[in-house]
């Protein structure tokens, strides 16, 4: 539940407001799609729900946590309870597909090595990776990292997915599988996803369509699918 938020970059005569008065209130297992020109502040809405910068002003609130003005051991542990997954994948290169999956578990201690290797190895099976387990990602193709990506982020079960144009590096029909994967998976795992996108042709995976212009929140629309 996101309420009066703003967000400024920079100190002193630097300061920029990023964000004005966000207010959003997203439901469990709810999809968003986040649309809006280049620099309207999509990404910096998506890293301070993720947890991965603190928000400065108004309030914020996910999971029932308040992440506005929260420390950084706040933010460490409501990052534990989120995926991510970026336009360029960022897997590791010099680590195999499973290697890079089982960082996605890197936060949770309380799992021993072998449980990773094993849920690892199985999430990898989930995104149709099964044959690629000791792959390193030059020798796999844009969809095939991306499903990676999607593994990582999947692989604790995470509350929340943060996917920032998910489909951008990838043709059209690898964009389109990957997508149906996320979704598909995120409703298995019932899990809420946040996903930044120019992409026109991925935005029907959504429940809701939310618009940004200039820092603002312009429209927020429910999505009516056509069958
Ligand atoms: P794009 O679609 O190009 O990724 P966006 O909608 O995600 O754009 P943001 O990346 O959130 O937009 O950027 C919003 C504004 O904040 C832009 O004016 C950008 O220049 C500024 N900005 C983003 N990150 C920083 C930062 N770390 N320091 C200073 N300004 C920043």
């Amino acid at each position: 539940c996101i309420k009066n938020l703003d967000h400024y970059f920079g100190r002193g005569q630097l300061r920029k407001q990023v964000l004005f008065d966000i207010n959003l209130e997203i439901n469990a297992g709810e999809i968003i799609i986040m649309t809006g020109p280049s620099g309207s502040g999509k990404t910096t809405l998506l890293t301070l729900v993720g947890g991965l910068r603190s928000a400065q002003s108004g309030s914020l609130q996910v999971l029932g946590q308040e992440l506005c003005g929260a420390k950084a051991g706040q933010l460490t542990q409501a990052r534990r309870s989120n995926g991510y997954i970026f336009q360029a994948h960022n897997l590791h290169g010099s680590l195999t597909a499973l290697q890079n999956v089982r960082m996605g578990l890197e936060l949770h201690k309380d799992i021993s090595p072998s449980e990773m290797k094993t849920r690892s190895a199985q999430m990898l099976g989930e995104v149709g990776l099964e044959h690629r387990l000791n792959y390193y990602p030059d020798d796999l193709s844009g969809g095939q990292k991306q499903r990676v990506a999607i593994a990582r982020a999947l692989v604790s079960r995470p509350k929340i997915v943060l996917a920032d144009e998910p489909t951008a590096a990838l043709d059209s029909k690898s964009g389109r599988d990957v997508v149906n994967l996320m979704q598909k998976l995120a409703k298995e795992q019932g899990c809420t996803i946040l996903l930044v996108t120019h992409d026109n042709r991925i935005l029907d995976i959504g429940d809701r369509i939310i618009h940004m212009e200039d820092g603002k929140l312009v429209s927020d629309r429910a999505v009516v699918s056509v069958t």
